[in-house]
């Protein structure tokens, strides 16, 4: 476990220094709206303690990473999509696309995904 990291964009976004569309405000994990949603719900799922990715967070153990599941379903439960289907995504390093390194879940949904993803 790790505290905020100077300069994580999801760590400012956890303690509140940078500002976000909170959806779900857990004690150890917070949902908050993705800044360029790429469907009709877009939710990232972030643990408060700055992880580097979904691996690192599953290597921590202690339920953790259960929570962020636990809430990205919460998220589709409110956002009115856990009918209807949603994708849960960890995009982890260069390859898989990721972008910020603090460990995020995408909860995507609203309409019907494709598959491969590109
Ligand atoms: P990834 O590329 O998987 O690391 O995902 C990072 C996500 O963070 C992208 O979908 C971005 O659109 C999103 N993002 C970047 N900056 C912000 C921000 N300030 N608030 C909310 N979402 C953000
Ligand atoms: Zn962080």
């Amino acid at each position: 476990m790790i505290g905020a990291v100077p300069d994580c964009l999801f760590c400012g976004i956890a303690t509140g220094e940078i500002p976000a569309t909170i959806v779900l405000d857990g004690k150890r994990t917070l949902a908050f709206r993705d800044i360029s949603p790429q469907a009709p719900t877009h939710i990232l799922v972030i643990p408060r303690e700055h992880y580097p990715d979904v691996a690192a967070l599953a290597s921590a153990g202690g339920g953790l990473l259960d929570e962020i599941v636990g809430q990205a379903r919460e998220v589709a439960a409110a956002e009115g999509i856990e009918a209807s289907g949603y994708r849960i995504v960890f995009n982890t390093g260069s390859d898989g696309g990721q972008t910020v390194g603090h460990a995020h879940a995408h909860v995507l949904g609203g309409r019907s995904m494709t598959w491969p993803p590109g």
